[in-house]
């Protein structure tokens, strides 16, 4: 716009706006869009959802998609809050670190690759109970893992599941993504139907008898 006048003619003070940018799908099972961060991981959690609606269950389930969370993991506040949950695992995506334009955040985040399955990530925000179940249904379920370490709490929603009412046994996994936080942003495919495959799975795993106090 080249005045405040001629803005004031097609939008108003706080609204809310996106660049539009449809979905495409690229060669060797990768797919291009919008907001990936966080539509994919809404996406595998009620994929996950339908996987488990054929499995044997032992455990109530319930499958959120979160609102707000980047800007204060707000909604996964609330959602917590509400359901109480005793165990929750949250989806996001993490920084692909495999292609040129990464830079240095290579060198602190890791090595995260797409197509290298999801991301487990380690650390005080993750209970180890939970974590080692994560890691030892994947090794029998034979889907590939890359694992992260993050030595404080996370920036998402496992932080503020974590945090809920006296304490909830939370983990994280992530969906590798490149170009985050664009227009187009980046991921495989393969590594979608992973994650909703592990999740299903950990998820068939947990009863009321499962203890995840740590030590
Ligand atoms: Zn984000």
């Amino acid at each position: 716009m080249k005045s405040k006048a001629e803005a004031e003619k097609l939008v108003s003070i706080g609204d809310p706006l996106v660049i539009q940018y449809g979905f495409e799908e690229l060669e060797n099972s990768r797919a291009v869009g919008r907001a990936f961060d966080d539509r994919a991981g809404a996406f595998t959690i009620l994929e996950a959802a339908r996987l488990l609606s054929k499995m044997t269950t032992q455990c109530e389930v319930h499958a959120v998609a979160t609102v707000q969370e980047e800007i204060g993991l707000r909604g996964a506040r609330t959602a917590a809050f509400g359901i109480e949950p005793d165990v929750g695992i949250a989806v996001d995506v993490t920084f692909a670190t495999d292609h040129p334009n990464i830079g240095s955040v290579v060198n602190q985040e890791g090595k995260v690759e797409l197509d290298g399955g999801p991301v487990i990530t380690r650390g005080p925000n993750i209970n180890p109970k939970l974590f080692e179940l994560i890691v030892k249904t994947a090794k029998e379920e034979k889907i590939p893992v890359q694992i992260v370490a993050e030595a404080r709490g996370t920036g998402t929603d496992a932080n503020a599941i974590q945090l809920n009412r006296a304490g909830v046994a939370t983990a994280l996994i992530s969906i590798p993504l490149r170009y985050m936080h664009s227009p187009c942003e980046l991921l495989s495919l393969k590594d979608l139907e992973a994650v909703s495959k592990l999740l299903a799975a950990v998820v068939a795993k947990i009863t009321p008898r499962t203890n995840f106090i740590p030590f």
